[in-house]
């Protein structure tokens, strides 16, 4: 069923519904929904004194914690645009997105209240509210994790930075100014909700619209994806970035559609979760391949139960079977892997929660989402069934277009709100999808088209290497070279020449890297994907 109310309705209706029952955990410390209810309240009271709008940006630049999900309904309900952000980005990544959206007001990490007030001063952004995360953390925790250990200083009134002046105030001033009146006008299912930026894999990041329809309905198509939750008893853990599209609705709005305790973890590590475990094991993670994979082998050389997990929802990156296999073992319960995208709020297609899954497969489309195959060069040709091609996207869960950006959103959205995805896909007779390639990353060389997860499948199928990135490298004639960044297992040599020799066995000569370096770690996103575009970049500036 499609949604009929808001973010807002859906939260407030949470509230009444298990006002009791733990919606929040931090560090050890709790919040009952009932609370959480009152605390946006507060938070929605303070921003509206601070001027915010129905249809303004309210930036978020906060690492995962209670105040993030307080800030992120009360400026909902004020009408406003929540605008996430990456808290670890420069200050110049930081300022190009302010000026992008036009924020008149951002909520920040402490740590980076300095930076946001430096910003030029025709940005329209006129307040600052800082939080201090680190309040209900143990010494040792904020060691661990790197965070600052002295108290900030937050309780000016202003923070200046060379001829700027913004208003500043503390989150703990925001919420003590009483409660929004009920009768505050309150936003509707179509309007926009968040701004979410894509993860700048292939180019800069874009800012996807959102509304709060997309993203109701992803969380219930994502319900009706996992029917094995039962509201009002899951534990779910917040490790994926509530600033990124994929922990936003799988961690948040589908935990606070359903009633959970959703612990929360400003930044993934292994020591955090597992000790987690000890006092409220979590019954459904969501997260990416490198985390399983860490977790599970940490769970194992420590002797660590992970059993009571009982749904593990994989994405963002393809999902190797070896580590379904190997969590499923230790868990007890299952690993399945979706495939979406930040413009479809994010999840559009998921494997089968139960035995008719099929591991290396992203699944079929969710329900209420249609998909056609079709030429990358000529998106209105359909490709024959079982052939190859880019996958187009139309669902409830599509966004509206990119903020500011007709011509890129003209690029991907047609009139029939039909969503070029940029990605290569197989779709079996039986409709179970493969994700094979990006299209901006497909390699033209001497008129062919190489697939880099091909090559780099044959690269990682040698026994000393771990990991490996293939790009195309421009040549002087016009071209591409095939090339591959390796990370060798510990202990193995590198071979340049046997290396491609050993893939001259398993490829077409066209296929075969000409140049291959080896590297200790390959650069990823904060999510964890392999960031071809810099590989790329740093073999051109190494081989020039
Ligand atoms: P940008 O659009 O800024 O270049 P991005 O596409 O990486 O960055 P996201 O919206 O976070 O930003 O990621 C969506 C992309 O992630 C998809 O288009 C797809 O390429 C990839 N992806 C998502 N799920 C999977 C999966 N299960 N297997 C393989 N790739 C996936
Ligand atoms: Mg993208």
């Amino acid at each position: 069923s499609l949604p009929t109310g808001s973010l807002v309705d859906m939260i407030e209706d949470a509230v009444r519904r298990f006002r009791s029952k733990p919606a929040l955990e931090f560090f050890g410390k709790s919040m009952t929904y009932g609370e959480l209810g009152a605390e946006i309240g507060r938070a929605a009271e303070g921003l509206r004194r601070l001027g915010v709008k129905k249809g303004d940006r309210v930036a978020l630049v906060l690492p995962n914690c209670p105040e993030h999900v307080v800030a992120f309904y009360a400026a909902l309900r004020l009408g406003a645009v929540v605008v996430e952000h990456n808290p670890l980005y420069t200050a110049r990544e930081l300022r190009h997105q302010f000026e992008d959206h036009g924020a008149r007001v951002v909520i920040a990490w402490d740590k980076v209240t300095d930076t946001v007030a430096g910003f030029p001063a025709d940005l329209p952004l006129d307040a600052i509210v800082s939080v201090d995360i680190t309040k209900s953390m143990p010494l040792s925790t904020r060691l661990a994790l790197r965070l600052p250990v002295k108290k900030a200083r937050t309780s000016r009134s202003a923070l200046s930075s060379g001829t700027v002046t913004r208003g500043a105030t503390t989150w703990s001033q925001l919420v003590s100014q009483g409660t929004l009146r009920k009768r505050h006008p309150r936003p509707d299912v179509h309007d926009l909700a968040l701004l979410q930026y894509t993860s700048g894999t292939t180019g800069t990041p874009k800012g996807a619209q959102l509304s709060h329809f997309n993203l109701r309905s992803n969380a219930e198509q994502g319900r009706a994806w996992v029917p094995g939750l039962r509201e009002g008893a899951e534990v779910f853990y917040g490790v994926l970035p509530l600033f990124h599209a994929y922990g936003m609705t799988l961690c948040l709005t589908f935990a606070m559609s359903m009633g959970a305790r959703l612990v929360l973890f400003p930044k993934f590590d292994v020591d955090l979760v597992l000790s987690a475990f000890a006092k409220h094991p979590a019954t459904f993670l969501p997260a990416v391949p490198p985390i399983y994979d860490a977790l599970e082998r940490e769970a194992e050389r420590r002797k660590i139960d992970l059993s009571g997990i009982r749904y593990s929802i994989s994405g963002a990156m393809s999902l190797p079977v070896s580590i379904v296999e190997r969590w499923e073992e230790s868990t007890g319960g299952l690993l399945v892997e979706g495939y979406g995208m930040t413009e479809t709020s994010p999840v559009a297609v998921g494997n089968p929660i139960g035995p008719t899954r099929r591991p290396g497969t992203v699944g079929v489309p969710f329900p209420s989402t249609e998909i056609r195959v079709v030429d990358p060069e000529n998106p209105s040709v359909d490709r024959e069934p079982g052939e190859a091609g880019e996958l187009l996207l139309r669902g409830p869960q599509v966004f509206s277009g990119y903020w500011n950006r007709p011509t890129d959103t003209a690029a991907v959205l047609d009139s029939d709100n039909w969503l070029r995805t940029g990605d290569i896909v197989e779709v079996s007779d039986d409709g179970f999808i493969t994700v094979v390639d990006r299209v901006k990353e497909l390699i033209v060389t001497g008129g062919f088209n190489v697939s880099p997860s091909e090559v780099e499948a044959t690269l990682i199928s040698h026994p000393d290497v771990r990991e490996a990135a293939v790009v195309g490298l421009p040549l002087p004639s016009g071209g591409e070279q095939v090339a591959a960044a390796v990370v060798l297992k510990p202990g193995a040599v590198f071979d340049e020449i046997g290396l491609r020799d050993f893939c001259r066995h398993g490829l077409t000569a066209y296929k075969v890297p000409k140049r291959i370096t080896v590297v200790d770690d390959l650069p990823r996103s904060l999510i964890g994907k392999v960031m071809r575009r810099e590989v790329r970049e740093a073999m051109l500036k190494k081989g020039a």
